[in-house]
């Protein structure tokens, strides 16, 4: 009998949603090749990163939610330092071969990745630090200024599969804050649910937590008349903007959209409403 060949190895959802998005808004085309390299740089080691060295029973971790701090420490990231060495350096390749690096960062990585010493420090420096003060957050070393958002993506892989251990166990329910329960980071996403409510999606781990259907994740701002929101003409996306401490948060509307919320893919076809909130003071 003739042997068939293999059937080509199928692509992730995220990566066929975004080619998909390139062709319907051929305007996001670079951001969108810039985004399949990293998720494909992600993909090699995603899949052989542990389980978090933490309690996972689940009334313990509903336990410490209740606790009201974030319950993810840095040593309990499951990171394997020469996995994070690679990640480092070809996140960095790609965003320099997208132009979306300047040289002297790009030289600051490669000098981090090589720095055995330094680099736990760096990296402790910046989970812990490179968030809101309200969760324990604030000025981050030298080593790491201005390379935040290379570091979330190098960090990504071992960030969510905490992320994903955690929350097969626990809903995060009780959790009164606008940032992250697992590690304390600011939201840059949220979902609504069709049952209309509102989970914040973090914008390191990319954890969901239930939060207030209206108040402002980043200063709790729930006056209505303070607060502008609008839609995509598809319906799919939402933005709600606070008047108060002028930031703003994109939704992915579960109750007009077709597909269930990709943050890789979301974050890319909400480009345009980043671009809208900007242009009207927003940031
Ligand atoms: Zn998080
Ligand atoms: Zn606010």
């Amino acid at each position: 009998m003739e042997r068939r060949p293999p059937p080509p190895r199928s692509e992730p959802r995220e990566i066929i949603e975004l080619r998909k998005l390139k062709e319907d808004q051929p305007e996001l085309a670079s951001a969108v090749d810039m985004q399949i390299d990293l998720l494909q740089t992600a993909r090699r080691i995603q899949s052989r990163v542990p389980l978090p060295s933490m309690n996972l029973e689940p009334q313990h971790l509903d336990r410490a939610v209740a606790a009201g701090t974030p319950i993810l420490g840095f040593d309990q990231i499951p990171i394997d330092w020469s996995d994070l060495r690679f990640m480092l350096r070809a996140t960095a390749d790609t965003m320099r071969k997208h132009d979306s690096i300047e040289p002297p960062d790009y030289r600051r990585v490669e000098a981090l990745s090589r720095d055995a010493d330094g680099l736990s420090a760096a990296m402790r420096n910046w989970y812990e630090r490179a968030r809101p003060e309200s969760a324990g957050g604030g000025e981050v070393d030298d080593s790491v200024a201005g390379l935040e958002p290379l570091l979330v993506l190098a960090m990504r892989p071992f960030l969510s599969r905490c992320a994903d251990a955690v929350m097969a166990r626990t809903l995060f329910h009780g959790w009164p804050h606008g940032t992250c329960p697992l590690c304390g980071g600011e939201p840059d996403l949220s979902l609504i649910t069709p049952a209309a409510e509102r989970l914040l999606i973090c914008s390191r781990c990319v954890s969901r937590w239930p939060f207030h259907q209206l108040a402002c994740p980043f200063c709790g701002n729930a006056d209505r008349t303070r607060l502008t929101s609008f839609a995509t003409r598809d319906g799919w996306y939402r933005l709600s903007a606070c008047d108060v401490c002028q930031r703003y948060i994109k939704a992915f509307d579960g109750r007009n959209a077709t597909r269930s919320v990709l943050p890789a893919v979301d974050s890319i076809a909400t480009l345009p409403l980043d671009a809208a909130a900007a242009q009207r003071g927003y940031r």
